[in-house]
């Protein structure tokens, strides 16, 4: 859309010797109107363009080395995601806490044993058939929600485990997960109970496991989450049942 209104800049590679000739190339300003590509904005757009072409191993690497936002400065190691590479639930947390800032793996400590009774409560198994990935994958400090930037440097990183794997359902858990997958401020209660979709894929909310152990009350409402992913699933499944 940017292009058809001819809004973006026609941008040069320098010459090797680099120098500011090649800076005329830029379009007069339009009033009123941002350039759609800052210098800044260009190398976030190249990053994204690098992640979008990597492959398994490409990803973790760059993940594990990535210094993209101020989280990195806190973290034990990066968090990358566990579990089945091909799988077909992609369920999608906020970000490690301290057990997981030290182990490597999301959801390890309480919530995460909760996360495998909810699992277990469908029939799923973590790492069969399951993914477990967070919004940020580095530990933020305090276990504080991580900022609209983080989450945004993070999100490359996700996008592109989710087109390797091509989950057939993802489950956002809690608020963190649903805003930055859905772009909405809704509740969790306002979101939950029906299909959404996000990048092409249906999704489904529900509450974030640590959250449920402080609210007992609201475990009854996770369980329907979790009877809707199900029944949502096989519906997927007969409608494109697994290529052999
Ligand atoms: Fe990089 Fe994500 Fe860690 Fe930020 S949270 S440093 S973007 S891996």
């Amino acid at each position: 859309m940017l292009e058809e209104l001819r809004l973006v800049p026609h941008w040069v590679l320098r010459s090797p010797g680099g120098g500011d000739h090649d800076r005329g190339t830029m379009p007069a300003a339009v009033p009123g109107v941002q350039p759609a590509a800052a210098p800044s904005d260009a190398s976030a757009m190249s990053r994204e363009a690098r992640i979008a072409g990597m492959d398994w191993a490409q990803l973790k690497a760059a993940v594990r080395e990535c210094t993209a936002c101020r989280l990195h400065s806190g973290r034990t190691q990066t968090v990358f995601g566990v579990g089945d590479e091909t799988a077909d639930w992609l369920f999608i947390g906020e970000g490690p806490g301290a057990e997981e800032d030290a182990r490597g793996e999301p959801f390890v400590g309480q919530a995460g044993r909760l996360l495998d009774n909810m699992l277990a409560a469908i029939g799923l198994k973590r790492g069969q058939d399951v993914y477990i990935a967070n919004i940020v994958k580095c530990r933020p400090p305090g276990n504080r929600v991580p900022e609209p930037s983080e989450a945004g440097a993070c999100d490359a990183f996700l996008r592109r485990q989710i087109a390797l794997m091509r989950p057939r359902l993802l489950i956002a858990l809690g608020k963190t997960a649903a805003s930055n997958l859905l772009s909405s401020d809704a509740s969790i209660g306002s979101l939950r109970g029906r299909l959404h979709e996000c990048g092409g894929l249906p999704l489904i909310v529900t509450y974030h496991p640590a959250y449920l152990l402080r609210n007992l009350i609201d475990k009854a409402k996770a369980w329907e989450d979790l009877c809707f992913a199900r029944e949502t699933m096989e519906r997927l499944k007969a409608q494109a049942p697994a290529q052999p």
